[in-house]
């Protein structure tokens, strides 16, 4: 068996500390002052405890957080304050991401317990949305579109569910505001969506339709929508008297699903 790591300072906060810690996470400004406030508080306590200063470190000596642990109930209440922090400017995922760099390790300790928080919506009160004029008429014509599938493959056909889910599923999520509280959506394509988040994040939400292959054993043919055939290489197999018979026919919209790209 390995040997356990050999800490430089492996302890619990004391209340006071981690309330300090709490409560510097939760006046944070912005995502920047949000990692501050960890280093700050919970490494400067850490630090103390080993007759050593967070002054005592900058460009020429970093700190490196994996020499610290602390109990894991005490960490997953320092992650949380500042996942809920970080719901203010929308920037959840980046903070996660952060905090696995930042953070210092942990370890089990039963008898570490938390104190009770009230727990604070972070998020702002508004979740401002702006949506140009093409991009409601995409949206408009991405249900038409589900209602087209349903009509030629039937309402509970796995072409029509998959395609409503998948655009629903979308859609909800441009609701939320897991990346900020002003997002900016515009027209991409007939049944495309761009999305400008509050946070800087730009992503797509893009209608992807399946190819229409050739089901005949053997053949790889794809069908274009005017019936025309083709191999990707010449040499691939396809029917020899070429009566293709086409995944789906030539005259129904082509099913497939919408999907987030960033
Ligand atoms: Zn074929």
């Amino acid at each position: 068996m390995p040997a356990p790591p050999a800490y430089r300072v492996r302890r619990a906060l004391s209340r006071s500390e981690l309330t300090a810690t709490l409560n510097a996470v939760e006046g944070a400004g912005n995502t920047r002052e949000i990692l501050a406030a960890v280093v700050q508080h919970l490494f400067g306590a850490l630090l103390t405890a080993a007759g050593d200063a967070l002054a005592n470190y900058g460009p020429d000596r970093t700190l490196d957080p994996s020499e610290y642990a602390i109990p894991a109930p005490q960490w997953n209440a320092i992650a949380s304050a500042c996942q809920g922090r970080a719901d203010a400017f929308g920037t959840r995922a980046e903070i996660a991401l952060e905090l696995m760099n930042l953070m210092p390790d942990s370890y089990d300790d039963p008898t570490v317990t938390v104190p009770l928080r009230p727990t604070i919506d972070h998020r702002p009160r508004e979740h401002v949305l702006t949506v140009t004029r093409e991009a409601t008429d995409v949206i408009a014509a991405a249900s038409a579109y589900c209602d087209r599938l349903a009509v030629a493959f039937g309402s509970s056909s796995r072409e029509y569910l998959d395609a409503v889910a998948s655009w629903q599923r979308n859609v909800s999520h441009l609701f939320s505001m897991g990346f900020g509280a002003d997002t900016r959506v515009s027209k991409d394509g007939e049944l495309n969506l761009l999305v400008c988040s509050g946070s800087g994040l730009v992503y797509a939400i893009v209608f992807h339709p399946d190819q229409r292959r050739c089901t005949r054993p053997g053949c790889q043919a794809v069908i274009d929508d005017d019936g025309r055939a083709w191999t990707y290489r010449p040499e691939d197999p396809r029917c020899a008297d070429d009566r293709h018979e086409p995944s789906y026919p030539l005259d129904v919209p082509a099913p497939g699903t919408w999907s987030l790209h960033s």
